[in-house]
């Protein structure tokens, strides 16, 4: 068999599709990784990993993990599916709710990719809804499309922008048709505006977090979807057998212990800090920035290209955007400390010789 047939074989519906770009995927040649809303922290002791059962499958769920994430979340351990990252907990609500040709989601955009392209993996339609243009939700919005599943993304990724629990309560409310999941990754940086405090209130809630961001672990692949029992049941259907290791039970653990929870918390600290004075430099440079509730921060230039160059002549890969309502757009991970100010540096030295400050235009 050939290459070529090998095409003929793949599903027709998939023919054009362009996978999602992943920082690891685009790639770039860097000092300075600021593209992937990672932790510029480190935490893993692996001194103490058991092995002594590895020649056995783990439980299909490892009930301490769950136990410790439903404590540390405070809802029960029954409302509480483990999984392979966020990214996975996506793909596994449209596989469980979603019949192909019938059904579609819906996510409130622009937003992150992945709710699009699992989508579409799984043979199922996707419609991008507007948030009105502050990136507050539509006061009317009753899920007219009848979609199965709407996606709200709070923090939003890329804008950073938050949503207030009374109004995602509101579209709780107002759908009641299908379920309203709303993507946590990285609320522990707002940790104020979290809904899961709803789970028992909102049996049409779901919600996705994630040991990726704040609690620095993106190379773990380890989240969380959380729930109403009759949604967790469903979920815990399709979920393949034993998706979360015994490496990574172990290190999740460790990192929701009482002194893994506290580093959490001082790390979350520092990056707001740092935040703060990111986006204090960049207020004077963009033409746009968004109040950002996340550990990155999204501002427009009026020539982005030209500060594109920089960052990528000093090796610094940040991520750019540069589509309909993200034109011009270029969104930075808050990095560590040194980064922070080496960023910082770059604007105040090399891209104010290119464009005068904004502020001081006026
Ligand atoms: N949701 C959002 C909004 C994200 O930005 C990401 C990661 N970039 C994910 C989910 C997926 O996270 P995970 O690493 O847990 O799969």
């Amino acid at each position: 068999m050939n290459d070529n047939s090998v095409e003929s074989l793949v599903r027709e519906d998939l023919a054009d599709l362009k996978p999602y770009q992943s920082a690891r995927r685009i790639g770039g040649k860097g000092n300075v990784f600021i593209n992937a809303n990672e932790s510029p922290f480190n935490n893993v002791e692996t001194a103490d990993l058991n092995f002594d059962s590895i020649n056995r499958y783990p439980e299909q769920q490892p009930q301490g993990l769950i136990n410790a994430y439903a404590d540390y979340a405070k809802v029960s351990s029954e409302n509480i599916v483990c999984t392979r990252g966020a990214d996975e907990a996506i793909e596994l609500l449209i596989r469980t709710f979603c019949n192909v040709g019938r059904d579609s989601i819906s996510y409130f955009g622009p937003s992150y990719g992945m709710y699009r392209i699992s989508a579409k993996t799984c043979g199922i339609e996707s419609i991008e809804l507007q948030f009105n243009s502050n990136y507050s939700l539509p006061i009317d919005w009753k899920n007219e499309t009848k979609s199965k599943l709407t996606f709200i993304c709070n923090p939003n990724n890329p804008t950073g922008t938050l949503l207030s629990i009374k109004d995602i309560e509101k579209a709780l409310v107002s759908n009641t048709f299908g379920l309203v999941v709303v993507d946590e990754a990285y609320i522990e940086f707002a940790s104020e505006a979290s809904v899961i405090t709803l789970i028992n209130a909102y049996p049409n809630l779901v919600v996705l977090r994630t040991l990726s961001k704040a609690f620095a672990l993106a190379g773990l692949r380890c989240g969380f979807l959380i729930a109403s029992k009759p949604i967790t049941e469903q979920v815990l259907k399709v979920l393949a057998p034993y998706p979360i290791s015994v490496p990574v039970e172990q290190i999740a653990l460790k990192a929701l212990s009482a002194s893994g929870l506290a580093k959490v918390t001082t790390q979350v600290k520092i990056i707001n800090d740092n935040k703060t004075k990111l986006e204090n430099c960049i207020k004077r440079y963009s033409t746009c920035i968004y109040a950002s509730s996340a550990n990155f921060i999204y501002a427009e230039f009026a020539d982005a290209e030209n500060l594109w160059s920089i960052l990528v002549n000093n090796e610094v890969i940040a991520r750019q955007y540069a589509i309909e309502r993200l034109a011009n757009g270029i969104r930075f991970t808050i990095g560590s400390e040194t980064e922070n100010q080496f960023i910082i540096k770059l604007f105040e030295q090399k891209y104010s010789a290119l464009t005068c400050p904004v502020k001081d235009k006026q």
